[in-house]
């Protein structure tokens, strides 16, 4: 099995050096209007598969140090019912909405790293909000998220393996999907 790095140092270093690269699939994919949405998604999902199956997150834990976590009230109340607090105490003591609304969200978690991270593992795994339990989105859609992802590439070790395997895929993106050829 292909093993992926997810030294973060390293991480960091490569999502630099390969910046210009990622900016160049963005502006490319922009400009494939015959590669539809579906196809591409598709296509990132394989090419994610493995990477996402070789790594460890409770070896990682990156996101949960580094990101802001976006809460919807049920969020709230589920993690309040967990730990044992009422959800005023709860909303009190975790959850800023100020800065979550800014951003057109409902509030997300005043601290970071995450409170309930308990080293690398998170203590409310089965409760944890919907936010953790998608991250990293890289599909649907990868092709209008991609400044997003391309951002994400130093944060995360499974974004920035895809986005390196999808930008070596580029100058043969017609063998990997079901293209018409252009007349
Ligand atoms: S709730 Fe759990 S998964 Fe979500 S950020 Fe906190 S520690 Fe990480
Ligand atoms: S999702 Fe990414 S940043 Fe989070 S633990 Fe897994 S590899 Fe690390």
């Amino acid at each position: 099995m292909t093993t992926y790095s997810i030294n973060l140092d390293e991480i960091r270093q490569r999502a630099h050096d390969r910046a210009n690269d990622f900016d160049i699939m963005l502006h490319t994919l922009e400009f494939r209007a015959e590669i539809s949405d579906e196809a591409l998604d598709a296509l990132v999902e394989r090419v994610a598969q493995p990477i996402i199956h070789a790594i460890d997150c409770t070896q990682c834990a990156n996101c949960c140090r580094s990101l802001h976590v976006y809460l919807t009230p049920e969020d709230s109340t589920t993690l309040a019912n967990f730990v044992g607090l009422d959800e005023i105490a709860f909303d009190d003591q975790y959850i800023n909405h100020d800065e979550a609304h800014v951003v057109g969200e409902w509030g997300r978690f005043a601290d970071r790293p995450c409170r309930f991270l308990q080293g690398s593992l998170c203590g409310v795994y089965s409760h944890r909000p919907e936010t953790c339990r998608t991250y990293p989105m890289l599909t649907p859609d990868f092709r209008w998220m991609l400044t997003d992802l391309i951002e994400g590439t130093s944060v995360c070790p499974i974004i920035f393996h895809t986005l390196d395997a999808m930008e070596r895929l580029l100058d043969q993106l017609d063998q990997h999907l079901d293209v018409p050829p252009v007349n």
